[in-house]
């Protein structure tokens, strides 16, 4: 899914564009770390003098993995940016400081933000993604667990185990 913006005949004042982001937006995204969608963006395209800005608000939920028990776990989203789209001759392939800046080739006539939205999404979600505390699945928990105690019992398999039986079988020859 596209999220296009027409970036000609844009008027002082703003122009409001409303899209719904659900699991179609994702699609053209790795699922690693947004399972699924459910959230709205409301854009505010405005031509100011040479450049045209576009204030950017998403607001919904996003399904990630929790950290801790790895179920599903729904995130809140809530973002206000301001994102500024200039234009040059030449643009180079120049990674800006300010990420909040898109620069085009002059004439474009229309911008797709679907990435941009996606990384801001992305960003504005905390690294440390759990449950609140008492609210993992107890069972996943455990299974967890179970998994974690299982490799430790597992016989190590080290250069050092390969040379045990080398000596055994040394000494049983003598
Ligand atoms: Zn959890």
């Amino acid at each position: 899914m596209e999220i296009v913006i027409p970036l000609h005949g844009l008027t002082r004042g703003g122009q409001e564009f409303e899209f719904s982001l659900g699991d179609d937006f994702l699609e053209r995204f790795s699922r690693d770390l947004i399972q699924g969608l459910d959230a709205r963006a409301d854009l505010v395209a405005e031509q100011k003098g040479g450049w045209i800005e576009i204030h950017c608000k998403v607001v919904g939920e996003a399904k990630v993995e929790c950290d801790r028990c790895l179920e599903e776990l729904q995130m809140p989203i809530g973002i206000d940016q301001r994102l500024t789209v200039r234009f040059d001759a030449e643009p180079e392939d120049v990674v800006n400081e300010d990420d909040n800046i898109i620069i085009l080739r002059e004439g474009t006539s229309e911008v797709d933000l679907a990435q941009t939205i996606y990384d801001l999404i992305c960003v504005s979600l905390p690294m440390q993604k759990v449950h609140p505390q008492g609210q993992c699945s107890p069972a996943a928990l455990s299974r967890l667990s179970d998994e974690a105690n299982a490799k430790k019992d597992a016989p190590a398999n080290t250069p050092f185990s390969g040379l045990k039986d080398l000596l055994k079988q040394k000494n049983n020859k003598d």
